[in-house]
């Protein structure tokens, strides 16, 4: 049973990707069914699917000119549509390329602040939520690359972002070594009460990494893993 539990992240991240490629698998659809029947029993948890930043501020913009806030939406995007198919209850902090700051803000850096405080709003505002705020990574030197997770010191987050760690790492990317690590200083995730995760999804900084997160192909298997490895643990906390 631990052996199984284990690998039904895996198998569902397969399963999802065999939907995907072929949208007529009716009987890829059937084995869904039965592998998510826990997680529909209970409909209270809603995941708060959140790509960060959007409109004026573009987040980190690669070499070749690809802004991280456009990926991050079409990975938030692919993501919010898989966990509904999966019969999960998902909201976005954003669902098109806009910062979500109150009217009064006008410079750039009172809109930055004013969008991240009305997220936390947003989130603390949701009962029973699971944040999962997506992001691309950044550095000055470009041969680091790689997914990493980072997660909220509140209860659950840390099982959560080793999960989706440990599905990054061995469906995505078997070179990738990281460690899913607890974070005080990323804004949102300090700020919130429920379980949350962040998922640096690869590196901008890094060209091969840069042209896999730019394709269709990639962003689904991104957004297959982060759903896999949500519906396994939620089918896991409503057996308890
Ligand atoms: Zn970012």
């Amino acid at each position: 049973m631990r052996l199984f539990r284990k690998m039904l992240p895996y198998y569902i991240v397969t399963v999802l990707l065999a939907v995907l490629v072929s949208a007529a698998a009716s009987q890829s659809v059937t084995a869904f069914s039965v592998l998510t029947a826990s997680a529909e029993r209970d409909p209270k948890p809603t995941v708060i699917v959140d790509p960060g930043h959007g409109g004026e501020d573009g987040g980190a913009v690669s070499p070749s000119g690809l802004r991280e806030s456009g990926l991050n939406l079409e990975i938030g995007l692919r993501t919010r549509d898989l966990l509904r198919f999966l019969g999960l209850r998902v909201g976005m902090t954003r669902d098109r390329d806009v910062s979500i700051h109150s009217p009064e803000a006008k410079t750039i850096s009172e809109k930055k602040v004013s969008d991240l405080k009305n997220r936390v709003l947003l989130v603390n505002g949701t009962e029973d939520a699971i944040l999962v705020s997506i992001h691309q990574n950044m550095f000055s030197e470009p041969k680091y690359r790689g997914a990493q997770l980072f997660y909220a010191r509140t209860a659950g987050s840390r099982e959560l972002a080793e999960r989706l760690q440990s599905v990054f790492d061995t469906e995505l990317d078997p070179s990738n070594h990281r460690l899913a690590k607890e974070s005080e200083e990323i804004y949102l995730l300090s700020r919130i009460r429920c379980p949350g995760v962040l998922v640096e999804c690869g590196f901008l900084s890094n060209p091969e990494e840069e042209r896999l997160l730019r394709t269709e192909a990639y962003q689904k298997k991104l957004a297959a893993a982060i759903s896999a490895a949500l519906t396994v643990q939620l089918a896991e906390r409503y057996s308890e």
